[in-house]
């Protein structure tokens, strides 16, 4: 009979284990591979972003950390595969975003990777003929080229075999998956250009953003263009040394005006929310699920 106990016990929690796993695959799932806090005690702290995105049998990497080897680690420590990934988005120019597409072009050169359209931006561009002013009065040897101008003016890349494409309007780059370009009107990123992936599920979207530079609420704004309910706000969301008071009206119109189901902060969060004494406790509630969980938030 104990036996027997013991067996039925075992079952039960087999049968758990598979449906709880069936579950988290049904309903797609985020896993943090670079951030500078938690409690995940195999990974390696760094300041930067990178998250893997599961969901509707699409496995999309965004955004890489700000170094390789920590990235090629954390990698490693969670059992990611990063040759089998569909695209990669990364969300903008930023060093603590981009620097571990030195291990990921190792592995997957060819990967698609999806980029903010700059021009002479990290990711490279091409200009368009008569960029620069001629002035066939001059020598030769005072003018660009020599006076033969070229075709097309390519600006270079860090990463120049890298397979770029690049975003400067909202895309649907497979069914339900969207990239939201931004750009920053806030000083000391001015002009600074971001993408942000928004998937839309039945529950709504899930936005999952790098550093937020032009603001949550101006990624809000723009993502609305794909569906006005967002069910889980993932990522970065740059209040490292905003005031409380600030928080408290963004935690206000988070949770009011745009009626968010879930917030999931990331890098660029600001630990100090709890004494901000906001009434959007979900922020926290959401927040320490997701660390004790080893970094992985169910997306819907
Ligand atoms: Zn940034
Ligand atoms: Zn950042």
């Amino acid at each position: 009979m104990h036996l027997t106990m013991n067996w039925f016990r075992l079952l039960c929690c087999l049968f758990l284990a598979v449906s709880s796993s069936a579950s988290a695959r049904a309903s797609g799932r985020a896993t943090i591979l670079y951030d500078a806090f938690g409690n995940s005690g195999h990974l390696k702290k760094d300041w930067g972003f990178s998250v893997l995105i599961e969901y509707a049998g699409k496995k999309i990497l965004f955004d890489t950390g700000n170094d390789a080897r920590i990235f090629a680690s954390n990698a490693h420590a969670m059992d990611v595969d990063l040759n089998d990934l569909d695209f990669v988005v990364i969300s903008h120019r930023h060093g603590d975003h981009t620097s571990g597409l030195n291990h990921l072009l190792k592995v997957n050169p060819k990967v698609k990777i999806y980029a903010p359209a700059e021009l002479f931006g990290a990711f490279g561009s091409v200009l368009p003929k008569g960029f620069y002013k001629t002035v066939d009065t001059l020598p030769d040897h005072m003018r660009y080229f020599d006076g033969a101008e070229p075709k097309a003016f390519s600006s270079g890349s860090p990463w120049p075999e890298a397979n770029f494409v690049w975003v400067d309007t909202a895309l649907e780059v497979a069914p339900g998956f969207f990239l939201i370009p931004t750009v920053s009107k806030v000083s000391g990123t001015l002009e600074l250009r971001e993408l942000s992936l928004a998937i839309d599920t039945p529950k709504g979207l899930v936005l999952v953003v790098g550093c937020s530079h032009p603001g949550v609420e101006e990624i809000l704004t723009a993502a609305s263009a794909v569906n006005s309910h967002v069910n889980l706000l993932l990522g970065g969301l740059h209040l490292v040394k905003t005031p409380d008071s600030d928080i408290e009206s963004l935690a206000n119109a988070l949770h009011g005006k745009w009626k968010i189901d879930r917030i999931a902060p990331g890098h660029y969060w600001r630990a100090g929310v709890r004494q901000a004494k906001t009434s959007f406790w979900r922020f926290l509630f959401i927040c320490r699920s997701w660390i004790s969980r080893g970094y992985s938030v169910r997306l819907h």
